[in-house]
C-alpha cells in the first residue's frame, strides 16, 4: 500500500504565521502503540488525546507540523456543516441527520473544553454564526432549517432581513443566528496540541515520508522513504488531502478553495464578531480575526491542479473582495493576503473517520468538509474509542464507507 502521493497543498500568501520549527524532532523509535501519520490539526488532536490516556504515540510527518492544509484554514470552529440539516434529513432521515449534527455540535463543545483545560494560547474567541439566505436555502427553506435545528436541540434562531441588517450592519438578508462557534489560529492550535501531546510522552518525528504499510505480527510496520521503519499496534492515517484517495470511496472529493485577508485593524467593530456565510453555491464567508483582519473565502473550483489553482488567485481575490463589499456594504477594505488551497468535501459535508477496509489495525481520520477543525476534535474522540475497543454510539455516522442516501442536487 503506497502512501507517497504528494500534493502542492497551498499557494499564495495566507495571514497566519508560518509554523516556526521550534520543535526539535525526536528520534524515531523502533516500536510504539500508535503511529499517527500526519502532523496537521487532525494528527495533533488525535496524538494529544491518545498520549493523555497513556498510549505510547509517535507522530510522523514528511513536513514540519502544521504546514499542510492546516496552515491554509480560515479556522472557524463551527457545528453548522456544509450540507444543511434539512437537506441531510431528506437524504438519510430526520433522526439520523439530527444525530450527526448533535455529535458535531458536541465535538465543538469538547474542543472548546480541551483548549481551556490545556490553557492553549491559540487565539480562541467566541463567534456567533450568521447563515444568510442564498440560492441553496431561500428564506422559506431557511425558516425550516431553523425549526429543524431547534428541534435537534441546537442553538439557532431565524432572523428577518431588516432586523439582521440593522443589528449586524450588513446588507439586509434573512438569516439564521447560531451560537457555540469560536475561532482559533489553526497553526497555534496545532502546535499547542502537539506540545501537550509531547508533554504526555508522544514523539514527533519529521521529516519522514511514509511510503508503505505492511501487516506485521500484532500490528503494522510503517516503512519510510529513507529506509527507516517503525512497528505499531495501530496506525492512524491523518494525511489530510494527500494519499486519502487511496483509502476513501470516490464520493470524498478534492477541490480548490480561495481566501483573502485584510491588514490587521480593518475591523475594529466587526458585526458582533460574527462569522457570516451564505447558503449559496458558490458559497461566501467572512469573519474578522482577533487582530482585526477581515478574512473572506469561498469561490471553490472543482479541480486540484496547483498551477491552475494558483494562477486564479488574482482573479479570485477580486471576486471575493467585490462580493465582500456588497455583503458588508463597505468598499474601503484593503486586502493584502490572498491564498488558494486544496480542499476536501463529502456528499453529506461530514468527515471520514473509522477503520480502513483494506488493512487491519489501520484507522482513517480525514476531516473532509468545511468543518475540518471541528472534525479533528471529533476524530480524536472516535479514534480513541476504536483503539480502546470501546463502543461509540455514533461510529457508523462518520464511517468512511457509509451510505450517503439520496442527496439533493446543488
Ligand atoms: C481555504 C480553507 C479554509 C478552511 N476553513 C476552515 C474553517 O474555517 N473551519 C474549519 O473547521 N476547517 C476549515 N478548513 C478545513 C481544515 O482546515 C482542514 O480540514 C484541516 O486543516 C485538515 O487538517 P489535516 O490535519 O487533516 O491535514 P493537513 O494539515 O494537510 O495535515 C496532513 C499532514 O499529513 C502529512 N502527510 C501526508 N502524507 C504523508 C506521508 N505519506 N508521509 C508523511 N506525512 C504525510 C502532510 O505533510 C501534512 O502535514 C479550511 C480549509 C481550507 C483549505
Amino acid at each position: 500500500m503506497n502512501l507517497a502521493e504528494r500534493l502542492d497543498l497551498r499557494g499564495g500568501r495566507n495571514c497566519w504565521r508560518e509554523a516556526p520549527s521550534q520543535y526539535e524532532p525526536d528520534q524515531l523509535p523502533q516500536s510504539c502503540d500508535v503511529v499517527i501519520i500526519g502532523a496537521g490539526v487532525m494528527g495533533a488532536l488525535v496524538s494529544q488525546r491518545l498520549a493523555a490516556e497513556g498510549f505510547d504515540v509517535t507522530l510522523l510527518d514528511r513536513r514540519a507540523s502544521s504546514t499542510g492544509a492546516t496552515a491554509a484554514s480560515t479556522a472557524l470552529v463551527m457545528w453548522g456543516a456544509d450540507v444543511p440539516l434539512t437537506h441531510l434529513a431528506r437524504a438519510i432521515g430526520v433522526e439520523e441527520a439530527m444525530r450527526r449534527w448533535r455529535r458535531v455540535f458536541s465535538a465543538v463543545e469538547l474542543l472548546n473544553h480541551r483548549i481551556a483545560t490545556l490553557t492553549l494560547d491559540c487565539g480562541w474567541r467566541a463567534r456567533p454564526e450568521l447563515y444568510l439566505a442564498g440560492d441553496v436555502l431561500d428564506p422559506d427553506s431557511l425558516k425550516q432549517e431553523a425549526a429543524a435545528r431547534v428541534s435537534a436541540g441546537l442553538p439557532s434562531e431565524f432572523m428577518e432581513a431588516a432586523t439582521l441588517g440593522e443589528r449586524f450592519d450588513i446588507a439586509p438578508r434573512d438569516g439564521l443566528l447560531s451560537s457555540g462557534s469560536f475561532e482559533v489560529d489553526p497553526v497555534a492550535l496545532t502546535l499547542g496540541m502537539i506540545k501537550a501531546a509531547r508533554s504526555a510522552g508522544a514523539k514527533l518525528c519529521y521529516p519522514y515520508e511514509v511510503e508503505r504499510l505492511e501487516l506485521a505480527p500484532e500490528g503494522v510496520r510503517v516503512h519510510c522513504e529513507n529506509g527507516a521503519d517503525i512497528r505499531a499496534k495501530h496506525v492512524v492515517l491523518a494525511t489530510g488531502y494527500e494519499a486519502a484517495r487511496l483509502f476513501l470511496p470516490e464520493a470524498f472529493s478534492l477541490s480548490s478553495s480561495y481566501a483573502i485577508a485584510s491588514k490587521p485593524g480593518e475591523a475594529p467593530a466587526w458585526c458582533e464578531n460574527a462569522l457570516i456565510w451564505e447558503s449559496s453555491d458558490p458559497y461566501l464567508y467572512a469573519r474578522a480575526t482577533t487582530d482585526g483582519r477581515i478574512i473572506v473565502g469561498g469561490e471553490d473550483e472543482d479541480f486540484v491542479d496547483a498551477m491552475k489553482r494558483d494562477a486564479l488567485i488574482p482573479e479570485k481575490q477580486a471576486v471575493l473582495a467585490a462580493k465582500a463589499a456588497l455583503m458588508l456594504q463597505r468598499d474601503d477594505i484593503q486586502f493584502d493576503c490572498a491564498w488558494a488551497a486544496t480542499f476536501g468535501g463529502s456528499p453529506d459535508g461530514l468527515p471520514a473517520i473509522g477503520r480502513a477496509q483494506t488493512m487491519a489495525r489501520v484507522l482513517l481520520a480525514y476531516g473532509y468538509g468545511g468543518n475540518g477543525v471541528t472534525f479533528a476534535a471529533l476524530g480524536s474522540e472516535m479514534v480513541r474509542a476504536l483503539i480502546r475497543g470501546e463502543d461509540d454510539p455514533d461510529v457508523s455516522c462518520f464511517d468512511p464507507y457509509r451510505a450517503f442516501g439520496q442527496q439533493d442536487e446543488r
